[in-house]
């Protein structure tokens, strides 16, 4: 999006690109070498006030100061890691005041979209009022960034405003089997509604009623863990034992993953090992009334002549679970780590082993895999924005549309631990992965009401075939035919899928297949009469 800017030394007016106009801005607003989420946020603040002026602005403290030879490599990349995002308020860009320092108190008399704050950190560092006072205080998110606080959250505590980016077009073709991983519930978890999402180290209380959690818990000798796959089954007693109370902990969650990437998988008696550890780990979790997902498999592992070594566990686990990850890209690395799924799959296939539904529990981009170890997509090299970063995931999610046997992909990670925060999928990244979900998800539904207004509905209509190579988890094996489609049905503001199908035997008989738009977990069929 173009701004205007009149430059008064000549009087000429230039038209720019925002982002460009934002080079010449941001480091006249906060110095270059302040905290970098300090600078994001104020990038966010400039570029916002900037799209809620009308006219041409002006290139100095009437409007914001334009210096384009005060360009700096540090704005510079505040400016780049918040490519296009602005805040709105009830979805209006408004201006997004912001002054030196408010003294310890911001008015937010100017509009509603502006906190009155209280308790602003720029006093307890010794600044007085200086500035108007209204919006964020640019010594209180100094010294909030300094503290670590994430850009996103600076903002929230300076304004009553959603931050996403410009132009918020879908670039993911539903369905969307994108999901998160949360390392810890930062406070706006409970407003991300997606069909499943996993939890590490859970606690007793359900954040997303209705949907399904992947949990795993994360135990003080997570480094030695391997010690109880190496003992094969009486590793898996011993390591069951000592979670089931945790588990007992947090009976909400839908289905567990054991010990996390399982190592030396180069070991092939550690493999075999841990073959017998997976499958009597089933067992037992079947045994104490629970569902299980086996594997939670590192990049690249198992290899392809390792996983029928699996074939007893895959047999009746409920789910199994790989990691991937790519790096520079996820595209950069595909079919060698991301995609690596689809050489175990027909492996599986090709010893006629059973092939349950498989949970990417991990994936994104990992430095690790080009020689960049424990480095995220926020610092991998060559950089990536957030808007390059959203694209491959959606190509990620198209890929594995093409695989009924993948459930969910889960992105790496929430609530970072502070390894991890170059990995961040913040609130704006969250709320674009719930935006990829073609509806909104309301949990529960009446089930039965749903059914008989499904059957009743599906009754009228015949459309083209196929819409999603999903059904055909259900109707292949059972040798069914598509027999037209429904269109989508909205239920109490909610989209669902339906297939109707004959069975090739008996053509007074209609199976309809249904589920969610992406929760293919939910698929159910059921039988009527003509
Ligand atoms: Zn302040």
């Amino acid at each position: 999006m173009n701004i205007r800017v009149r430059i008064t030394a000549t009087g000429q007016v230039l038209t720019l690109d925002i982002e460009e106009y934002l080079r010449g801005v941001v480091p006249n607003e906060s110095p270059a070498s302040w905290p970098m989420e300090e600078l994001k946020a104020q990038a966010v603040a400039a570029r916002t006030y900037a799209l809620a002026q009308t006219g041409i602005l002006a290139d100095d403290e009437r409007s914001q100061v334009y210096r384009p030879n005060s360009m700096n490599p540090r704005t510079d990349e505040a400016i780049r890691m918040t490519h296009s995002i602005v805040g709105r308020y009830q979805g209006a860009i408004k201006p997004m005041f912001f002054s030196a320092s408010c003294g310890g108190v911001t008015l937010g008399t100017w509009g509603p979209w502006l906190k009155h704050l209280t308790n602003c950190p720029c006093k307890a560092a010794g600044y007085g009022t200086n500035g108007h006072q209204q919006g964020m205080c640019q010594q209180g998110a100094r010294v909030l960034a300094t503290q670590g606080m994430y850009y996103t959250d600076i903002l929230n505590t300076y304004y009553n405003m959603s931050f996403s980016p410009l132009n918020e077009a879908a670039t993911v073709t539903p369905p969307s089997k994108i999901s998160i991983q949360y390392q810890t519930i930062p406070a706006w978890a409970n407003q991300i509604k997606l069909p499943w999402q996993k939890v590490i180290d859970p606690g007793g209380t359900d954040t997303w009623p209705g949907s399904k959690t992947v949990g795993r818990f994360w135990v003080e000798d997570d480094n030695q863990i391997n010690k109880y796959l190496a003992l094969g089954a009486p590793g898996a007693d011993q390591y069951f034992n000592r979670c089931l109370p945790m588990y007992r902990s947090a009976p909400w969650i839908y289905v567990w993953e054991g010990p996390n990437e399982p190592q030396p998988m180069s070991d092939n008696l550690y493999v075999v090992a841990s073959a017998a550890f997976w499958s009597r780990y089933v067992d037992l979790m079947h045994g104490a009334g629970l569902k299980v997902c086996i594997g939670s498999w590192g990049v690249t592992w198992p290899h392809v002549d390792q996983i029928t070594l699996f074939k007893d566990a895959l047999t009746k686990t409920d789910y199994w679970s790989t990691h991937e990850y790519g790096a520079p890209t996820m595209q950069s690395s595909s079919g060698d780590n991301c995609l690596h799924y689809r050489r175990l799959i027909a492996a599986l296939r090709a010893a006629s082993c059973r092939v349950p539904p498989l949970l990417i529990t991990e994936c994104g981009i990992d430095g690790g895999c080009a020689g960049q170890g424990g480095c995220g997509w926020r610092m991998i090299v060559p950089a990536t924005s957030r808007e390059q970063y959203q694209a491959q995931i959606a190509w990620y999610n198209t890929e594995t549309l093409k695989d009924y046997e993948v459930e969910q992909v889960f992105l790496f990670v929430a609530g970072p631990k502070p390894l991890w925060v170059s990995f961040v999928i913040d609130e704006v990244l969250a709320r674009w992965v719930m935006n990829t979900h073609a509806f909104p998800v309301t949990f529960p539904v009446d089930q039965a009401a749903l059914e008989k207004f499904l059957g009743d509905h599906c009754q009228k209509t015949i459309i083209p075939l196929d819409k999603n190579s999903a059904f055909q988890k259900f109707a292949q094996p059972r040798g069914w035919l598509p027999a037209g489609l429904c269109p989508d049905i909205v239920y109490n503001s909610v989209m669902y899928s339906v297939q109707p199908y004959r069975s090739p035997n008996d053509t007074s008989v209609q199976y309809i297949v249904w589920c969610k738009t992406g929760d293919w977990g939910n698929v159910k069929f059921f039988i009527r009469s003509n």
